[in-house]
């Protein structure tokens, strides 16, 4: 194990980097296409067996590098299709992937760091603590293993069609473990998607907005949750430092590239917080500065929070004003209710190191008595 522990792990670089390694141990950067087409395409994750790298490479190469892979830790499968599986890594950590499938695509939702530092107040991820960012090779490595676990439709076709980067974490603080990865799920020698088809969602991080316009061509969701500072800062405090007016002006920068047209608004539902009339029509004046969606999300709640779901009259009439208002708008359908898969209910196995849970549960606890 020790000595595995030392070996570079070739799932850890996208294309260009795993060219920069084979050069750089003397060997001819077209390695890179051949071990990338084994690993996605062949699902091929032993050195030994890529027959077309000759003997004397696959040896030297099995000296020094490896194609590690997490590890499924528990499948659980929801009755209306909906599959959740706890992904495990080195050192105890865990974080949770979810696989929606839909008459018309399949969508996995990939965690970007174990727990979340933002901590957004209406969050179970949150409400965790923070452990670490994943490394490149173990966000891939969630999208590789979903991928195996569900195989193909009867018809050859790829069960997967969209990835959401809306998992644990906030991906814009793991940039460059998150970047990489992004670029295996849209090089065709890697998964091969669409632009359209990788999202990326932030909590409103306005330096790591602009950078990955910069950096890669993938969609932008952007968690708002309110028109309004005072009521936005109360539930993402992220939002103290990057205030609305900064974080619109990023997503009209982002869209500006005729590549990227929309932004998704995110907006969770939580009863009395956001979801007054009011709101929505703030809200219409707000996103209609921006080319984009909505997507309405009612809250799922998780043991310890103090908020409540809206109710379904009033997320009706939120989104009635705001189509009224011109936006494009999509309530969300609650999925794998049974296993816990919602929005906000990943929870994994975070060995905090801030220790931000303890302190919540104690607070719980004095509030409580
Ligand atoms: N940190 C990124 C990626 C996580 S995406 C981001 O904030 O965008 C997860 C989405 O689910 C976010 O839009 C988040 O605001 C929302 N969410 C979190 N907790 C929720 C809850 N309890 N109910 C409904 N949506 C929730």
């Amino acid at each position: 194990m020790k000595t595995a522990d030392k070996r570079v792990n070739l799932l850890d670089f996208d294309e260009a980097g795993l060219r920069a390694f084979f050069e750089s141990i003397g060997e001819k950067p077209f390695r890179a296409q051949q071990v990338l087409k084994w690993v996605f395409h062949h699902a091929q994750t032993d050195i030994g067996a890529m027959t077309d790298l000759g003997i004397a490479l696959r040896q030297k190469l099995e000296s020094i590098a490896e194609i590690r892979l997490p590890e499924i830790i528990r499948e659980q499968r929801s009755t209306d299709g909906t599959v959740k599986w706890l992904i495990g890594f080195h050192g105890g950590n865990a974080v949770e992937t979810v696989y929606i499938p839909e008459p018309k695509r399949g969508t996995l939702c990939v965690s970007s760091q174990v727990g979340c530092a933002l901590n957004c107040s209406f969050c179970s991820t949150g409400a965790q603590g923070f452990a670490r960012n994943l490394s490149t090779s173990e966000i891939i490595g969630q999208v590789w293993l979903a991928a195996q676990s569900l195989g193909h439709e009867r018809n050859g076709q790829r069960r997967i069609t969209n990835i959401v980067m809306m998992g644990m974490g906030e991906p814009l603080l793991n940039f460059d473990a998150v970047v990489p990865a992004l670029s295996l799920m849209r090089n065709d020698l890697g998964f091969g998607f669409a632009a359209k088809r990788v999202t990326l969602s932030t909590a409103g991080l306005v330096p790591g907005i602009h950078r990955l316009r910069e950096t890669i061509d993938v969609a932008l969701a952007v968690s708002l949750h309110s028109p309004l500072d005072d009521v936005r800062t109360e539930l993402v405090p992220l939002n103290r430092k990057y205030p609305i007016a900064e974080l619109m002006q990023a997503c009209r920068d982002y869209v500006s590239d005729k590549h990227k047209r929309t932004v998704t608004f995110e907006y969770t539902l939580i009863d009395g917080v956001n979801d007054h009339p009011e709101h929505a029509r703030k809200l219409v004046k707000l996103l209609r500065t921006v080319p984009s969606k909505l997507n309405l999300i009612p809250f799922n709640p998780f043991p310890g929070t103090r908020y409540r779901c809206s109710t379904p009259e009033r997320i009706a009439k939120f989104q009635e004003i705001v189509m009224q208002g011109g936006l494009i708008a999509t309530v969300r359908k609650t999925r794998g209710e049974d296993i816990d898969a919602a929005c906000g209910q990943l929870v994994g196995k975070v060995l905090d190191r801030t220790k931000r849970s303890e302190r919540i549960k104690l607070k719980m606890a004095e509030t409580n008595s």
